[in-house]
């Protein structure tokens, strides 16, 4: 395994203005929590292209790419899911620039990668994590994975047994 960037001196590379460079990192991601489960991202060490341009009047612009799969159960079958994401973000960090051309994950000229890729994963999250895009879930009735189910799956518009039970009690 390459060597993990968790945070990256961009001082240190020696940009001139208007110079722009690539760098391919290795960045590493933790476990998300998301609806209450926990989703492990495959593989936990990702490549990333981080593309980094330092602005004529300072400061520096900044693109970073990665592809994650997180692999956790579907939200709504409950089996196996591992959904893939594209992540595509975008910084802006100068300084004198303001808070919205300041950047949270740059600080002294060193960029927080870790920080950085953790956010713009959770931000690209689709709003559910599903095995595949056309799951069926649950029958909301018995439970069962219609996804597996007959395709007659149904049920009768009977009472419940257990009502018809309660029914019969004498309530006085
Ligand atoms: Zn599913
Ligand atoms: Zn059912």
């Amino acid at each position: 395994m390459r060597e993990r960037t968790d945070s990256l001196d961009l001082g240190r590379l020696r940009l001139t203005s208007g110079e722009g460079r690539r760098l391919e990192l290795d960045v590493a991601l933790d476990a998300l929590q998301f609806g209450g489960e926990t989703y492990e991202i495959q593989p936990p060490v990702v490549p990333a292209v981080l593309d980094i341009s330092c602005m004529t009047r300072g400061g520096y612009a900044l693109r970073l790419r990665f592809d994650a799969s997180l692999r956790g159960p579907c939200m709504r079958c409950l089996e196996p899911a591992e959904p893939a994401i594209s992540v595509e973000a975008r910084e802006v960090d100068q300084p004198g620039g303001g808070d919205e051309l300041s950047s949270p994950y740059v600080a002294d000229d060193v960029l927080n990668v870790h920080d950085w890729a953790r956010d713009a994963l959770v931000l690209a999250l689709p709003a559910q994590l599903l095995c595949k895009e056309e799951c069926l879930g649950l029958c909301p009735i018995c439970g069962t994975d219609l996804n597996t189910a007959d395709d007659d799956h149904a049920h009768e518009r009977e009472p419940d047994p257990r009502w018809a039970k309660l029914s019969e009690l004498k309530l006085d």
